[in-house]
């Protein structure tokens, strides 16, 4: 089989069908949904599918949002990536004037309506050549919720739905730098609830304060900071917020206090180390108050394992499409965007690193990477820093909507170099066993817990539509 000419059937197809998709990302990005609360996206995505003869399979993984659409049969099974949920405090209109739908609302300010909608036409062009010219393997579309807390793929993972893939193609819009390949940190976000007494504020020897506690833990983990490695490729980091005090009031004592941790490491074996003393900063805060702690782990991710082989493939495809282009009106609609937020007013930049480049941000794909060969592509199609306003603009603009098909081809393209190119699999999945060294997969978040399908849950009531 020829594979020049599957990939030109794959590019018209892209092209002929892009109707399909542009609406599916734009009804996603009118109804903009938080992490485990993408009901409507779910509903969109896996109708075009199912449309294009997929078996779907909605509420995988204890997710509500989670699914995953099949095609075809045995070997190889090739996967695509789906993300759709959205951000909190970005919501915006498509003008290049801060200009919110609702104040304070959610926005696509990560371009996830472009990005999922992208993978899902990738797998269903990938498919349609599938038929058209005879070659058999399996397509498997993963539709995973709350990306932006690193959620829905840890708890994918952990149900074994990545167990049987043999290669994941993959794509997210940046800025400035077209990126292929990289890998990125672990992750954790974990909870620490103290529980304390309440008294008078005037009699507060009586009480046992819960926040001083958190307090305490928090402090206890800014002396940690200069203990724990410095990383190699980006600095191993964490950050905190502190959340539910109560009662909120100054003359109570309280007795209910949490604290929130994030954090990023360059390795799960440094992150694993770096839990085990964040625990000890908690059960210290706890006793040195006379208060109790309940850690809550939300969720926790593997460093990814990058990949060259299939880097290089997919930036193969990438430069023979060259760097996403953009019109000179859509130019000046960036450049506005950019003068209006502060930023240099210089348009869309493009410039290219070299093929699987490493740099270190988080992302829950890893979680694909210790099951098989995983490529990222990366092109830069940001006006700015991402999770911003100016983000969302784009994401409902027409810039957004010819992403769609550009990120699609690129994909397909390298789905069909993968499944047709005698040995190649095998080399990228040769080169995985060699970067794991002997590890295998297990998943960091123990049995008992549950995804946190709630998250979120109250602050999109506001917003309902
Ligand atoms: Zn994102």
């Amino acid at each position: 089989m020829d594979i020049a000419t599957v990939k030109r059937y794959i590019n018209t197809w892209v092209e002929e069908n892009k109707e399909e998709f542009i609406q599916c990302a734009m009804y996603i990005f009118n109804n903009p949904e938080l992490g485990m609360q993408e009901f409507k996206a779910v509903k969109a995505l896996t109708d075009v599918a199912a449309r294009h003869g997929f078996t779907i399979e909605t509420g995988v993984a204890e997710m509500p949002t989670a699914f995953v659409a099949t095609y075809g049969t045995g070997k190889p099974v090739i996967a695509f990536s789906v993300e759709y949920d959205c951000l909190p405090g970005l919501s915006q209109k498509v003008s290049a004037v801060k200009d919110p739908v609702f104040e304070g609302g959610p926005g696509h300010g990560c371009w996830h309506n472009i990005l999922g909608t992208g993978a899902l036409q990738a797998g269903i062009a990938f498919r349609h050549a599938m038929e058209k010219f005879g070659f058999s393997g399996t397509i498997k579309i993963f539709g995973t919720p709350g990306e932006e807390i690193c959620v829905g793929k840890a708890f994918m993972a952990r149900a074994g739905l990545f167990n049987d893939i043999d290669a994941v193609v993959d794509w997210h819009p940046v800025e400035g730098l077209t990126l292929i390949g990289r890998g990125s940190n672990a992750y954790f976000s974990k909870y620490y609830h103290f529980k304390g007494k309440t008294a008078h504020g005037n009699a507060p020897w009586k009480g046992r304060s819960s926040l001083d506690a958190a307090i305490l833990m928090g402090h206890a983990a800014e002396m940690l900071r200069e203990h724990i490695k410095p990383g190699k490729d980006s600095p191993n980091n964490y950050n905190y917020s502190f959340s539910d005090v109560g009662p909120e009031y100054p003359c109570i004592v309280p007795d209910r206090s949490s604290i929130w941790f994030v954090g990023r490491f360059n390795t799960t074996e440094i992150m694993l180390d770096f839990l085990e003393r964040l625990d000890k900063c908690a059960e210290g805060a706890a006793l040195a108050t006379g208060t109790t702690v309940t850690p809550e782990l939300v969720t926790a991710l593997h460093e990814k394992i990058p990949n060259t082989t299939l880097s290089l493939v997919m930036h193969e495809n990438y430069l023979a499409h060259g760097q996403f282009q953009i019109t000179a009106k859509e130019q000046n609609f960036v450049k506005e965007l950019q003068k209006n937020a502060g930023y240099e007013p210089v348009g869309l930049v493009q410039k290219e690193a070299p093929p699987a480049t490493l740099d270190t941000p988080v992302s829950d794909i890893s979680e694909y990477s210790w099951h098989a060969p995983v490529a990222m592509f990366r092109p830069a199609m940001f006006p700015g820093p991402t999770h911003h306003w100016t983000i969302t603009a784009t994401a409902g603009s027409s810039i957004g909507q010819r992403a769609i098909g550009y990120a699609a081809k690129i994909l397909a393209e390298s789905a069909v170099d993968l499944a047709l190119t005698p040995g190649l699999l095998a080399k990228a999945q040769a080169e995985l066993r060699e970067r794991l060294n002997g590890r295998v997969y297990a998943s960091l978040i123990p049995d008992h817990i549950t995804p946190p399908v709630d998250a979120n849950r109250h602050a999109m009531e506001k917003y309902k539509t």
